[in-house]
Parts: structure tokens; sequence; C-alpha cells
């Protein structure tokens, strides 16, 4: 079936002919042959029964008669019908009466008796019926009839049947062989475009020959070849015109990619430009910072050690104001490099760890002697709810509140300037603090208040006059504070003081060292009266002693305060502690303090006075039985330690000064010696900074660029190095570098970087040059000192093997011998005689040991020994012990080595006790001594 379907249509067409008209040929030959053989046969039939019924008739009577003969003359009559093979006559009893046969044919098997009927028998036809006579069987007659004519006709006619259907088969092959093409053709014709077709060959056309179905399949083949043809060049028109565009963009694409770069290019250029003129714009500010302040260092410098000497009271006017000047010209260039770091976007905040309360205590410090001259009352004041322990920028704070508290005090000539911190919000890792500064000052007009925070903005055109300043500070706090994630804003009316306010949003310290609030405090529970005048102070004190859960009163006046502890200790409740403010109206804070010490019922309460920092009379507090004074505005950690010593003291004399009392670092440059390296290229600079340093007891060499630093650390070890970071040859950065190189890991010298640089990322940049601290020029006698504390006494500085400290000369010695005595020439005397005889008793040493006299050394050794521990040469001394240890054994290397050492000693120890006595002498000059 397959392979038919497989097969050509002009095969399957000619076969499906053929096969059909071959069918239809077989059907009516069949039909036909059995036509004929049933006609035939019933006529056969008929006419042996007619033959039957005619010699049935005619051998009846003979049958009857029993004439044989006649019978078998009836039935001879017989062989005139060519198809009668046989025919026997029974009797009524069966037995053949008469028989015919054809020759060589068996009569009696061929017509045997049967019963009356019709028989067709293998190839034979028999018939059998009765003989009757009157009605009545007298016996039967057969007769057997051969059927070759009928077969003979019947082979006749499937032999013309199958001639007809040869011939009609191959007549019908050979016609729709012919015949079919008209079909076929057309269709192969169609098959043969289609193939092509699929070679995109779309202009072919099919060729109509009819108008049949093959015609108008035909005619749509074509007219879809037509459409096809038509899309296909519009397709091809549409690529082509894709195929343009394309290229034309890409030919635009190409441009605009060549003419961007080139923009690029520019780009990076003026990109490159503007970095460079920033970069020059920064180095300029840099420079320029550098280039005022060095000559504004040698001003306050060379002012402050002016300061320090013997001067006429109209010279000593003459340089304060110069000092005075020199600071208000570098607040100026402050805000001026502030607000040009600002307008560059050079401004950033560090987030540090810090403590508030040492951020306020140190405003308030900064701008006490301010105030302390203005005779009004500063004050803070921290809520007991605000966390100490923050994260933020401790610097940028400190720069917001020194500005707007400054303000206050310069706009203020009595009253008070109080700063208020309180909470505003907190979150686990966040506060926002609410900030206030309000002052009794002048006040603002709402219309001017307006105008304020913008740069140059002053409240009225004669401020400037009166005031001075730039109306650059508030400017300048607003954007810290906006920093600071904060707002700022000021109330106030003309005449009426203002608030300066402003909120900052800090960080928590994750871990604060120190517990907010110690479980137990020391002043739990105490008793504590406090009598000012002034209520703003009483309410700060009262809310101080509140946080440290002390239980704290307060008296107006004198005379109130000196009744209510009568009162108390009447009641069986004394109080402890009294805080007297000094000044007071009526009965000053003196007056109160004697009236006290003078009521034995009261005289045991320990009193704390708070004292202003000007004309304060230490002696005659003391003398009034005042155990600590403190000098206002109060810091809070220091009231805290005064209120604790008192109570310690109780009774006992004592001072506690807010310049020298708890914070020992403060005290550090005092007396601090040893010998300094000032790395610094400018003249006056150096000598500003090797006068400080002597002022405050060091020895200090210079040298003038990075290599002659190295030469000198070369020579000996420093205590300490100042490293300027600009100078010619080779600047500080490098010239650190190379100490740190050379030191390697067995030496560490310290240190400090002096830089005018006041640019961000400066102190960044000398700790990662490997200097261990930094200090903004101008260089301040106080900040020399704090540096010298931190660094010469430092573990750091003490653990340096190849740097020891040159703690030469103890001024604690000296000063001790000098005892109370204001009178310093006892204890100069001393300075002179030891300075005489040393170098002498240093020549006899010498001559001992060169005569290896050992007796002599030792004596010698111990008479300098006792001398040099007298007048605190510590060093000195336990060299010489040194010395007379080793002679008392006879190691004469060993005491060549000291001696060489104690000579070498020698001088820096003379220049640091004359540096000390002059120190004396100018400490005792103001008093007119
Ligand atoms: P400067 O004080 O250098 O002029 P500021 O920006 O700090 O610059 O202040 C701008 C102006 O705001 C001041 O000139 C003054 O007129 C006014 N001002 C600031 N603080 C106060 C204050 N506490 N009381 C009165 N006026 C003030």
């Amino acid at each position: 079936m397959q392979t038919f379907r497989n097969l050509s249509i002009r095969k399957k067409l000619a076969i499906i002919n053929t096969g059909v008209n071959a069918l239809a040929l077989l059907l009516a030959g069949g039909g036909f042959f059995a036509y004929e053989l049933v006609t035939s046969r019933s006529t056969m039939s008929k006419d042996l029964l007619t033959l039957a019924e005619m010699v049935g008739t005619h051998i009846a009577p003979t049958l009857a008669l029993a004439d044989r003969k006649d019978a078998q003359v009836t039935l001879s009559m017989l062989s005139v019908n060519e198809h009668i093979l046989a025919a026997v006559l029974y009797d009524s009893a069966g037995q053949p009466f008469a028989s015919y046969a054809r020759p060589g044919v068996n009569a009696l098997a061929e017509a045997p008796l049967r019963a009356p009927g019709l028989y067709f028998d293998q190839g034979d036809f028999d018939l059998a019926r009765e003989v009757l006579v009157d009605g009545k069987r007298i016996g039967s007659l057969s007769l057997c009839s051969d059927m070759h004519v009928l077969y003979a006709r019947l082979e006749l006619y499937a032999a013309m049947v199958a001639g007809m259907l040869l011939i009609s088969t191959a007549l019908a092959f050979f016609l729709s062989a012919r015949l079919q093409r008209v079909i076929s053709r057309p269709i192969s014709h169609l098959a043969a475009i289609a193939r092509r077709v699929a070679t995109r060959d779309y202009s072919v056309r099919a060729v109509k020959e009819s108008d049949d179905e093959l015609g108008a399949l035909i005619d749509g083949f074509n007219e879809m070849m037509g459409q096809i043809a038509e899309r296909d060049q519009a397709l091809q028109e549409g690529h082509d015109q894709l195929e343009d565009r394309v290229h034309e963009r890409t030919r635009e694409l190409t441009h605009e990619i060549s003419w961007r770069k080139r923009t690029e290019e520019d780009l990076a250029k003026a990109c490159d430009a503007a970095l460079d003129s920033s970069r020059l714009k920064s180095e300029f500010l840099a420079n320029m910072s550098h280039e005022i302040r060095t000559p504004m260092n040698a001003i306050l410098g060379m002012t402050g050690i002016l300061l320090d000497t013997e001067l006429t009271a109209e010279q000593r006017e003459f340089a304060e104001t110069v000092h005075s000047s020199g600071d208000i010209l570098l607040t100026i260039l402050n805000d001026i490099l502030d607000f040009s770091k600002i307008e560059s976007g050079k401004l950033t905040m560090e987030v540090i760890d810090f403590e508030l309360s040492d951020v306020v205590d140190g405003v308030i410090d900064l701008l006490a002697e301010r105030a302390a001259k203005k005779q009004f009352e500063l004050a803070a004041f921290v809520a007991p709810d605000v966390p100490n322990h923050l994260r933020g920028d401790p610097g940028r704070l400190r720069q917001v509140l020194v500005n707007l508290l400054a303000n206050g005090i310069k706009f203020t000539d009595r009253g008070e300037v109080i700063l208020t911190i309180v909470k505003e919000s907190e979150t686990d890792e966040e506060v926002v603090l609410h900030c206030a500064v309000r002052d009794t000052g002048i006040g603002i007009s709402e219309e001017a208040q307006r105008r304020l925070f913008q740069p140059f903005m002053q409240a009225d055109g004669s401020t400037t006059r009166k005031y001075g300043g730039t109306g650059l500070g508030l400017a300048i706090c607003k954007v810290l504070v906006h920093m600071m994630g904060g707002t700022i804003g000021v109330q106030g009316a003309p005449r009426q003081g203002s608030t300066f306010w402003f909120t900052v949003r800090l960080e928590k310290q994750i871990a604060p060292q120190v517990a907010e609030s110690p479980p137990a405090h020391p002043l739990e529970g105490i008793r504590l009266l406090i009598v000012d005048d002034n209520e703003t102070n009483r309410n700060i004190l009262h809310h101080q002693a509140a946080k440290w859960r002390a239980r704290a009163d307060r008296a107006v006046s004198g005379r109130e305060g000196l009744s209510m502890l009568r009162h108390a200790q009447a009641a069986g409740d004394p109080y402890r502690i009294a805080v007297i403010d000094m000044h007071m109206p009526e009965m000053d804070g003196l007056m109160l303090a004697e009236a006290i010490k003078s009521d034995p019922a009261i005289a045991a309460t320990a009193l704390v006075m708070l004292t202003s920092l000007v004309n304060r009379d230490t002696e005659t507090i003391r003398a009034a039985g005042v155990a600590v004074q403190l000098s206002k505005p109060v810091k809070e950690s220091q009231l805290l330690s005064c209120l604790v010593r008192a109570m310690r003291t109780d009774g006992e004399g004592g001072e506690l000064d807010a310049r020298t009392a708890p914070a020992p670092q403060r005290t550090g440059g005092e007396g601090i010696v040893g010998r300094v390296l000032v790395v610094e290229d400018n003249a006056v600079n150096q000598r500003v900074a090797v006068l400080m340093l002597r002022g405050l007891g060091c020895r200090a060499d210079v040298a003038a660029n990075g290599l002659e630093a190295l030469a000198a650390l070369e020579r000996r070890a420093y205590g300490l190095v100042f490293m300027d970071c600009q100078m010619p040859e080779m600047d500080g950065y490098q010239a650190t570098r190379e100490i740190r190189r050379r030191e390697g890991d067995t030496r560490h010298t310290s240190i400090v970087a002096m830089t005018a640089h006041a640019l961000e990322g400066e102190r960044e940049k000398c700790l990662e040059a490997g200097m261990d601290d930094y200090l903004s020029k101008p260089i301040k006698k106080q900040g020399v000192a704090d540096v010298l504390a931190r660094w010469i006494a430092s573990p750091a500085a003490g653990e340096s093997a190849a740097a020891p400290p040159e703690q030469a000369l103890d001024p604690t010695a000296l000063e001790s011998l000098r005892g109370s005595d204001a009178d310093p020439s006892g204890v100069l005397d001393i300075v002179h005689v030891y300075l005489e005889e040393t170098p002498s008793l240093l020549s006899q040493l010498g001559e001992a040991v060169d005569a290896r006299d050992a007796g002599a050394a030792s004596r010698t050794a111990h008479a300098l020994t006792g001398s040099s521990d007298q007048v605190g040469a510590a060093g000195f001394a336990s060299r010489c012990r040194e010395i007379e240890g080793f002679a008392g054994s006879g190691e004469w290397d060993a005491i060549e080595g000291s001696l060489e050492q104690l000579n070498d000693q020698f001088e820096p120890l003379r220049e640091e006790m004359q540096a000390l006595s002059r120190r004396i002498r100018a400490e005792a000059a103001p008093h007119g001594l």
C-alpha cells in the first residue's frame, strides 16, 4: 500500500483505470456466465421433461401389454437426441423392462431406478418419472442426459470473457496512459514549479491548460506566487533600506563615539585642571595658613615670653594688648580658614569616642578667664540623664560651644552666661542633645535674628566697631551643627539677653568604660548647703549635688546660710559641707566662713569656697578656715573631687585651683626636664620654641631641617622631638620616616609634629609618617606643657632604652626648700653655691681618679652626692653614688665612664638650675619682692 502511495500520479492513474476496467469486465462476464448456466440448465430440464412425457405416453401401452419389443423400439427412437446417454423402463416391480444406451454406455448404471424427480449428478442430468395408465402406476422411466453441450458452451463463454477482459484491459491501460496525462501533466508541472520555488525562485509561474479544478488550482498557485514575489520584493526592499539605515546609524554612531571620546578627553583634562586648581587652592590655603601662622606664632610666643619677664606696668599693658590682639587675629584667621574649608567642601567630621563632660569642662576652662575679667557668672549645667560616653567629633562640638559661649561673654556686660545641655531624645544607639547658651547681654532684635547665621552678617553695623568680629562664627556653627545632624537657632530681644540653641545627634558608645552612674557614690546621703546669691548658679550646683545623690539645700545669702547651718545642727542633722560663693552682697563668702569657724557648734562644717580667677587672696581665704578653694566657673568633675576632698580634709586648710587641681596632665609642663630637639627652619619660631621649652624646664637643641635632625639624633638621644612639617632640604614627614626606619623595632623616640597647616587630614598625615602627636601652630605654652607631660613622662618614653628622659632636676626639691616662704633669696643662694662649688668638686674627683686615690675619690663623690640630692639633681646624685660604690671596690674603668657622664651632665643641669632660679625670681617679682 505504501509503495502504491509513493507511486507517481501518472502510474496511480493508469493502475486505477486499468484495475477498475478489469473489475467491471470481470463482474459483467461473471454475471453473464452465471446467467447462462442457470438458463441452460433450466432449458435442458424442460426439454428432458417434455421428452420423458412424450416417451412415457408412448410407452405406457407397451408396458401395459408387456410388449417388450415395441417398448424397445420406442426407446431406441431416443437415439435421435444426441444428449440422451441412456434410458431404462422399469415395470411395476422395478425390474428393467426395456432399455436404451449409447454405445459404450451402461444403461442401468447411468439410469438406475429412482424416485420420480430431477437429478444433477457428476456431469450427468438424470430424470425419473412414473408410467401411468388410467392414473395407475404400472412402472417407471429413468433417463440420463449428458451435459457436455452445456459445458462446451460455458467454456466458450469463459474464453470469450477472458479474451474480452484481456483486450479491454490492454485497451484501458493504453487509453488511460494517454488520457491521464490531461490530469497528471498539470500536476507534475505544478510539482516541478513548486520545486523551483523551494530554491527561492518566486518568478516561476505554472502554465494553465484547462479551466477545470486544476486550472483553478494553477490560477490560485500563480496568484499566491505573485503575492509571495511581491512580499519578497518588499522584504528585500525593507531589508535593503534597513541595511542602509544600519550603515547610516553606524556611521553616525562612530561619529558620535569619536565625538564623545574627544569630549571625554576634554572633560578629563578639565577635571584634571579643576583638581589641580582645587589642590592649588587647598595648598594655597595651607600655605597661607602657614605663612600667617608663622609670624603669629612669633608674635604670640614672644609676647607670652615677654610677659613672663620683669616689665613696667606700662610695658606689660602694651605687651598684653599685643598678645590679646594676636589672639583675636588668630581667632579670625581660624574662622576664615574654617570658612574656606566649608566653601571648598574640605570640612569633614570625625567619629571618635569622647566624654561629654570633658568637652564641657574644656570649654568652660577655656573661657573662664574671659568671663572672670568681666566679673559675671559663667556656668554649665548638664542634665543628669544626658549620657556622658558619646561618639562624634568632640573638636567640632567644642568649637560650636566655644563660639556661642564666647559670643555670650562678648556681648554681655553683667549678669550671667549659662550653658545648659539637656536630652531631647534617645534611642539605643543615639542621643539628640539640646544645647542652649543663655546670656543676659545686649540681645538681638527680631529683624537682626533673621539675618544671623549667614556669612559676614552682624546684628548691626555698630557691632564690629564696638566688639570686633567678622560675622563668620555663627555661619560656621550652622554648618557644623548641620553636619552633626542638628539645627541651630536664637531667641531673645534687645536688652533682654539672647539664647542661642542648637541640637546635635551623637552616637552612644557601645561599651562605656565607666558605668554612667556608679552604684555607690561618695557623696550619697551627705548633707550639703549651697550658699550663693546667683540663682542660676545655685540651681546648677543643686542639680549637680542631686546627681551625686547628696542631700543639698540652698541659701540665697550668707545670713540665711548661717542660720540654716545652725538650725540643722540644732536639729541633729548638721551639714557636712558648705559650698559658699565668695562674692555676695552684704555678707560675703569670707565673712560667712569666718562666722562659721568662730561658732563652735558649726565649725566642723567643711567649707568649699567658690572664687573668681581674678582678685583672689588665697592666703586670707585659707586663713578663714576654708578647706578647698574652687575657681569659677565650676566644672562638674572638679566640683565632685573638691567636695570629696573637702570631706576628707575636714577642716584642714588646703587649696584646689581650677588650673592645677584634678587634671594631672595640666601640671605636667611645669618642672619637667629633659633634652628636647626642636626641628624648625624658621629662626623666630626656633627661638620661641626653645624659650618656651626652657621656661618649662627642658633643655632644647635646634635643628634647621630634617637632615640636621637626623645628624643630631645620630649624635645623641632625645627624650622628645618637636618636628616642623614644612622645611627645606628634608621635610618633617621624610625626616620622621627616616628616623623610624633607622630605629627599627629597638627604639622609639617620641616625635610631635608642629605644623601651621590647619587643614583636615593633616593630623592623619603626621601620624601616618610615624609621628606620635600633633601640635598646631602658633604653639602655646600650655599646649607644649601638655605635650611634654604626655610624652616625656609617658611610659613609652621611659621604656625607650636609648632615649631616657633626662630628669636632671626635680624642681620640687628646691620648691620645698623654699617652703611657704615667699622670699626666694635663700633658695637662690643655695643654687648659686651649688653651681659654684660643683665644678671644683668635679675637678677634684677627676684628679683623685687620675691618681687612682680611692679614698679621695670616694669622699669627693660622697660630698657631691649630698649636695646634689639637696638641690634635687637626682640623676647627678645617683651617678655620684655609683662612683662612691665603684671607688670602694676599685673599679676604675667604671668610675671613669661614670665620671665622663657626670661631666657631660653638669652643663645641662647648670642650665636647668639657672632656668629654675629665673622662674623663681620671676614668680616672686609681681609680688614686689
Ligand atoms: P562675630 O561675633 O565674629 O561678629 P558671629 O557670627 O559669631 O560673628 O556673630 C554674628 C553677629 O551676631 C554678631 O556680630 C552679633 O551682632 C550677633 N550676636 C552673636 N551672638 C550674640 C549674643 N550672644 N548677643 C548679641 N548679639 C550676638
